[in-house]
């Protein structure tokens, strides 16, 4: 994460543009949209989705396109439906085998269901957690597993951390009726990027409590003796 603010799309104000994260680049951007068109034999053009059968018909088909790469996305109403997936980055390569299974499975079933996606991506943190801080009380549960860990994070990780375990577990058990956080995850146009978020988050625990430690302790080791601190 490169700064302390966690960038999240706005709702499109205007039908003819989107406001979201390309998934070919990556990039916040206003997306101007195309109708897609067909041009049947006798001439002239038609909307693609008034020649299109139940249940693909009805909902407006359309490009859009760029303004950072020109990378086209497909959608169908208010659903990305090219390029599929791709907007979830892949996972660290230093994260533990068992974490990147759940966290590929997220990704997977993300298009499909971000309900689905957002109880895997807690999972896997959780997973993650687990291997991380194997000291932890074995019956604690993952907040207070959280709060343990909490001090050796960024504070934009920590926040995303409580974020991630609360939308994990109210998309799947939300009987009370969903808060903000949960209806955003499950809004077609923002919940595609708030999904890339925890998943990213997962990626920087992995850096900030993995690869960094392991990489200041191998240079520390190196240090000339006369120059480390002597133990008390
Ligand atoms: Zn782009």
């Amino acid at each position: 994460m490169k700064d302390d603010t966690v960038s999240m799309p706005r709702r499109a104000s205007r039908v003819d543009s989107l406001v979201f994260a390309c998934p070919h680049c990556g990039v916040q951007a206003r997306h101007n949209r195309s109708d897609l068109m067909r041009v049947p034999k006798m001439g002239g053009m038609v909307p693609v989705e008034s020649t299109l059968r139940s249940p693909f018909g009805g909902e407006a088909w359309f490009a859009t396109a760029c303004p950072s790469c020109m990378g086209q996305s497909v959608w169908r109403g208010s659903h990305m439906v090219y390029p599929h997936g791709q907007v979830v980055p892949p996972p660290h390569p230093t994260m533990p085998d068992e974490v990147k299974e759940l966290y590929r499975e997220a990704a997977a079933v993300a298009p499909a269901s971000r309900r689905a996606a957002a109880a895997l991506a807690r999972a896997a943190v959780e997973k993650l957690i687990r291997i991380i801080d194997p000291d932890a009380p074995a019956r604690a549960n993952l907040a207070s597993r959280i709060t343990r860990i909490r001090p050796q994070v960024t504070e934009p990780v920590g926040q995303m951390l409580d974020v991630v375990r609360h939308i994990g577990n109210k998309t799947l058990h939300g009987t009370e009726g969903p808060d903000d956080l949960v209806v955003l995850v499950l809004d077609d146009i923002e919940g595609p990027a708030v999904l890339e978020q925890l998943l990213s988050m997962a990626n920087d625990l992995v850096d900030q409590l993995i690869v960094k430690p392991a990489t200041a302790a191998g240079l520390w080791k190196k240090l000339p003796e006369g120059v480390k601190p002597r133990p008390h």
